[in-house]
């Protein structure tokens, strides 16, 4: 029987699953997520973190709470940085010790460090290292790691096709064949924030979907494509210190100079430290160009249906009706 590595749902998930599920299967694992974030998982994770921890980071622990019991492994890398000479956030650093440190009955976790700012081929001495762990061989890893890459790649080509994380994934993994967002609204708003919010349906009470029933077409960072995103790195007189802060700034940057952008909606989590920063920087930015209505979206455990669709409402009956009359 192959043995089974968990992968929680939520956090990297979004930008580096089918990545590391290629991988994995290619060493001969079988990989195993969780389920989609819902009350359950919220709950525990609630229940079972610092009270002061972000709302990502207690779900985090939901998730990894729902498969430690079905699981041989699990892969919580420390998240240290792809390679953009940015770190991820210090909650992503010490992930692996507040998981192990707060919870028990885990099974083995694989906490491998992943800093691609140490090099070319760091990415391909971690997977060694990991099959290294995992008793496979150095070629079935190499042969694994190549996998990856592709799989990786084909990814990023379908998110920058329009399609959001999970139909990226379904398709990817030959599950359905779900078509990419839509794009035949009349209004266009881009949706920004770290990825583990903007698509997690359950966390931010279905924006995306209430956006389609509100008639806008949603743009989110991961439809721009790296290099475009690049050109923005001086747009601020340094870069910030985060990763996914980053890509968030720039792609604001860079729908900000989209003519056939309406509005901009930031979501940002309850609880975040560099979140503060990132808000108040995209709401400086978007008053300083003066065409582009801005909203901030504050998201937490008890953020309910209701209020959010009363918001969005508001945001794109104002983002219409000044438009007709202008
Ligand atoms: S960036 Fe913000 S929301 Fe994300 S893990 Fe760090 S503190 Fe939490």
């Amino acid at each position: 029987m192959r043995a089974k590595i968990g992968f929680p749902a939520t956090l990297t998930y979004y930008s580096y699953f089918p990545f590391w599920k290629a991988f994995f299967e290619e060493l001969g694992m079988q990989v195993v997520t969780s389920n989609p974030t819902s009350k359950s998982t919220l709950d525990a994770g609630v229940r079972e973190t610092v009270t002061d921890a972000c709302v990502p980071i207690k779900l985090f622990h939901g998730h990894v709470m729902s498969i430690r019991d079905r699981v041989d492994f699990l892969f919580i890398p420390r998240m240290v940085s792809v390679g953009d000479k940015s770190t991820f956030c210090p909650k992503f650093l010490g992930l692996p010790e507040m998981i192990r440190y707060t919870l028990d009955r885990l099974p083995p976790l694989i906490d491998i460090r992943v800093d691609l700012m140490k090099g070319r081929g760091e990415l391909f001495r971690v997977c060694q290292a990991i099959g290294k762990t995992l008793n496979t061989g150095w070629s079935t890893a190499t042969r694994a790691y190549h996998k990856a890459i592709r799989k990786h790649r084909l990814y990023q080509k379908l998110l920058l096709d329009r399609y959001l994380p999970y139909q990226a994934m379904a398709r990817l993994f030959g599950e359905d064949e779900p078509a990419p967002a839509s794009s035949h609204h009349d209004l266009n708003l881009a949706v920004l924030g770290y990825p583990y919010q903007v698509h997690d349906n359950y966390i931010n009470v279905n924006l995306l979907g209430i956006l389609d029933k509100l008639g806008a077409n949603v743009w989110t960072t991961e439809m721009v494509p790296p290099k475009l995103l690049r050109r923005h790195i001086k747009c601020l007189p340094k870069r910030l210190f985060w990763h996914y802060s980053n890509q968030v700034v720039w792609a604001a940057h860079h729908y900000l100079e989209q003519d056939f952008v309406d509005g901009i909606i930031h979501v940002t989590a309850f609880g975040c430290g560099p979140d503060a920063m990132v808000d108040k920087i995209m709401e400086l930015d978007s008053r300083q160009r003066g065409r582009v209505p801005f909203m901030s979206l504050t998201i937490d455990e008890h953020t309910g249906q209701a209020g959010m669709l009363t918001r969005l409402e508001a945001f794109v009956d104002m983002i219409r009706l000044r438009r007709d009359t202008a």
